[in-house]
């Protein structure tokens, strides 16, 4: 049976454990499943996102509850995941793709729309618990999770439930004047001058500046003044090609120092990496092993290692976001 043909009574309590609706909400599509018990997901659709319009946001919502729900679950909590921030104050959103749902508090205000707990946590942190759960963490007291996407992000678990932190911005090691200037090359090929890129945050000299695809672009485009795609240069990379090489052992050698740097103080014994470059496995390699060269605590085993749930982390960390019960 596929998972959109799942029927009402498997979403009826098994032992005792009270199912989750999930949601993972990008700027383009919602997944949307339910999860009948801890590790257990069945994706149930995928839709496109309302973005504009908030009351087209909440009615999708409310739709795809009235559609999937049995009336014995009625009351069953609905997790979140969203490309975005949720203050753990105030609780308001701030999403660039989404922008319906900027300055609104989703889950109070959610709560009191669907009638149902509403619990809302951003898609790296979402990430982070689905890794300290279900995924590579698993076993892991300490799990940071790195993102290398469009840009950089991250999240940190500690015993299997997040560390949110002043700001709900703990793990985002994306930001903050941090990366070096000036870069060695091992090949002997004379030190390179990287300048602070200015980073949409405000500030310049972010990680966030080169460590997701855009960042691999603009880093090309400043070293051999090409336009390439991500893809391209991780591709040629891969191919042997001497300008994408450069490109990268420049990439390693600032997005390492940082990365070495959030495992010494997190005390993190495993990084999963999610994001589109987490399936170019062989550049996570790289990382890993110039991460090791620099922490403090020497280990043979990897430590930065591709995220197990690429695919579903969004839904399954927010099913265990909506379990934990951590509202925002
Ligand atoms: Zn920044």
């Amino acid at each position: 049976m596929s998972a959109l043909e799942i029927t009402a009574p498997l979403l009826q309590e098994p032992q005792g454990e009270k199912p989750v609706f999930c949601a993972d909400i990008g700027g383009s599509f919602i997944k949307f499943g339910v999860s009948p018990a801890p590790g257990r997901l069945v994706l149930l659709e995928k839709i496109p996102t309302p973005s504009t319009s908030w009351d087209g946001f909440v009615g999708t919502l409310c739709d795809l509850i009235q559609r999937n729900a049995g009336s014995g679950i009625a009351l069953s909590p609905f997790a979140l995941s969203i490309a975005g921030l949720v203050d753990p104050v105030t609780g308001a959103a701030t999403s660039a793709n989404i922008p319906c749902v900027t300055g609104h508090r989703l889950s109070e205000e959610l709560t009191e729309l669907m009638g149902r707990p509403v619990l809302a946590g951003n898609d790296a942190d979402c990430l982070t618990l689905a890794e300290a759960n279900e995924g590579a963490g698993r076993g892991h007291s300490v799990v940071f999770c790195a993102v290398l996407g469009t840009g950089v992000g991250g999240g940190l678990a500690v015993d299997g439930r997040l560390v949110r932190g002043a700001g709900g911005v703990t793990g985002e090691w994306g930001h903050g004047p941090i990366l070096n200037t000036t870069v060695d090359l091992e090949d002997g090929n004379g030190r390179i001058f990287i300048p602070r890129f200015s980073c949409g945050c405000g500030q310049a000299g972010c990680a966030d500046t080169i460590g997701g695809a855009r960042g691999i672009e603009r880093l090309h485009r400043f070293l051999h003044d090409k336009d390439e795609s991500s893809h391209a240069i991780l591709g040629s990379w891969q191919q042997g090609d001497e300008a994408a090489s450069r490109t990268v052992a420049v990439y390693l050698d600032l997005m390492a120092d940082p990365l070495a740097l959030a495992v010494n103080l997190t005390g993190a014994s495993i990084v999963p990496v999610g994001g589109g470059l987490a399936s170019v496995t062989p550049l996570i390699e790289e990382i890993d092993k110039a991460v090791r060269r620099r922490i403090l605590h020497r280990r043979n085993e990897p430590l930065v290692v591709p995220a197990e749930r690429l695919d579903d982390g969004g839904l399954l960390g927010a099913a265990v976001l909506g379990r934990q019960g951590e509202a925002q």
